[in-house]
């Protein structure tokens, strides 16, 4: 594939980057996954939005976003796939030595890749998740290329047969090593607050909207271990996993381990917006 590196279009094996890259020092910089239905990128405004919050939170000097519209569509056309995640990180930049404070003003790197996506049309089948402790900074509002602590976390659930952790701190359970999560007990649906102790994930974000219109109440409110175990439905949601129900939380089946009805009926307004967007 062709990616974006810095102004120039290289094939992806050729693209390099300085080892001076406070990226690749210090995993100093944001970044961004957009999902791509039949070359329509799917709520680009919110994702660009997020990009430029992020990047803002660490300092890095605003990047205009008819830039970023740009270069996705750039992105999608030249690489000629239909559906796809577009995936956008921005680094301080190379300085000339390593130095945790820059030692001169540096000029940001801009990266830009494609790959591609298996879209979901049909609910996907219930996955098992492990709780597990958040270990994680304190500033997770920001979508930092230091994936570490999430990146350990997924290892450790992985060894324990799960998808995916789901994380607490002090027992509230936060989010996903890389979704949200939303639980449902008495047809009403419970997330936590987007505040710094997760990712407000655009995902989220859109099933909370999808869920109003449905006449389903949505309480932003944080969940302990035992509200969750005693959920009657669980899911996930991210922008590559889209809606994603949860059969078992370490030991426990939630519900009957099948796609539970709330999680049904989100799951068909989801895909239904996804169709209304290509067909727009
Ligand atoms: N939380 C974390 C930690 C994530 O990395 C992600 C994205 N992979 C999400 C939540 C979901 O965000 P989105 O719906 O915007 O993909």
């Amino acid at each position: 594939n062709l990616v974006y590196l810095n102004g120039d279009w290289v094939a992806d094996e050729n693209a390099k980057v300085s080892v001076f890259d406070r990226g690749f020092l210090f995993a100093d910089g944001v970044y961004e996954v957009v999902p791509v239905y039949q070359r329509r990128p799917f709520l680009l405004n919110l994702h660009i939005q997020r990009l430029q919050r992020s990047a803002e939170a660490i300092g890095i000097e605003s990047i205009a976003a008819e830039f970023w519209y740009q270069l996705v569509s750039d992105l999608i056309h030249r690489n000629n796939l239909d559906d796809c995640l577009v995936y956008i990180q921005l680094t301080f930049g190379a300085d000339s030595q390593r130095s945790h404070l820059p030692t001169q003003p540096l000029t940001p790197t801009i990266y830009a890749s494609v790959s591609p996506l298996q879209v979901h049309w049909n609910t996907p089948t219930p996955v098992k998740v492990a709780v597990l402790e958040d270990i994680r900074w304190h500033r997770c509002d920001i979508k930092s290329i230091s994936l570490l602590g999430n990146i350990m976390l997924k290892r450790e659930a992985a060894k324990k047969g799960a998808l995916e952790p789901l994380l607490h701190r002090n027992g509230r359970i936060t989010e996903g090593a890389s979704c949200n999560y939303f639980l449902v007990k008495q047809g009403a649906l419970y997330t936590p607050p987007a505040d710094h102790l997760i990712l407000a994930g655009i995902t989220r974000t859109w099933v909370i909207q999808l869920a109003r219109q449905l006449g389903i109440e949505v309480f932003e409110v944080v969940c302990d271990v035992n509200q969750l175990q005693h959920a009657d439905e669980v899911f996930l949601t991210s922008s590559s996993r889209e809606v994603q129900p949860v059969g078992q939380i370490d030991d426990i089946i939630v519900g009957n381990g099948q796609c539970g009805v709330i999680t049904a009926q989100i799951a068909e307004a989801f895909h239904a917006s996804k169709r209304h967007l290509i067909q727009e």
